[in-house]
């Protein structure tokens, strides 16, 4: 077999299986590490990141077209940032395989983010920024001094899928995200209009940028 180069990266024109793989893991570690626009932590420790693999075929001119399959998850249906971290995960993934392959990202918004998938250093990060996750089955405590003494101020939070609440015990403002109020909180944003009833919520199909209504931090 002639080994053909890539002219822009060097790859073989013929890659087997165990190259792919490694191919595969190096765009994956480059997506999971695609900070949130919000928050001070990856997509990846937020458990954002579904599915990614890739395909390759020898194209006609020169080495290799790669197809690219990213599939995210929204942590919440209405959240703003999406296009920014769509734009971001591009970027991402054509560092490392270059602008010649063919990306098919999508959104999988036919399960619902869970708290329980942000991974432990997420779930620190999220904590050191005065954010706190709301699981089920969980107590939510206090992220600057423990307490569970924790009281919903407000169902407004800083960003549409946080609420606000405050903690009694160090008397300080706490960010809360998560939960099943997530359609709830997309009904109040107005996110949800015309998507019909509940059911609809998870899939509102094109979300407006709100950006200018709910500035981030
Ligand atoms: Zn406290």
């Amino acid at each position: 077999m002639v080994m053909m180069a890539d002219s822009a990266r060097g790859h073989p024109a013929s890659y087997g299986a165990a190259d792919l793989a490694r191919l595969t893991a190096t765009v994956e570690a480059a997506v999971r590490a695609v900070e949130d626009p919000e928050l001070p932590v990856s997509i990846g420790e937020m458990g954002m990141v579904g599915e990614v693999s890739i395909s390759s075929a020898p194209s006609d001119k020169s080495g290799l077209v790669y197809d690219v399959r990213v599939t995210l998850k929204p942590t919440f249906s209405g959240c703003p940032a999406l296009f920014l971290i769509e734009a971001d995960v591009r970027s991402a993934v054509t560092h490392v395989v270059g602008s010649g392959a063919n990306l098919s990202l999508s959104w999988d918004r036919t399960t619902v983010w869970q708290p329980k998938e942000v991974a432990p250093s997420g779930r620190a990060k999220l904590n050191a920024h005065g954010v706190v996750l709301d699981a089920p089955g969980e107590a939510m405590v206090c992220p600057y001094c423990g307490s569970a003494d924790i009281e919903i101020l407000s169902e407004r939070g800083v960003a549409l899928c946080r609420r606000l609440a405050f903690c009694a015990q160090c008397r300080t403002s706490v960010d809360v995200m998560g939960s099943a109020r997530g359609p709830a909180s997309l009904e109040r944003s107005g996110l949800g209009q015309g998507a019909g009833t509940g059911k609809d919520l998870g899939m509102p199909g094109p979300v407006p940028l709100q950006l200018t209504q709910h500035p981030q931090s």
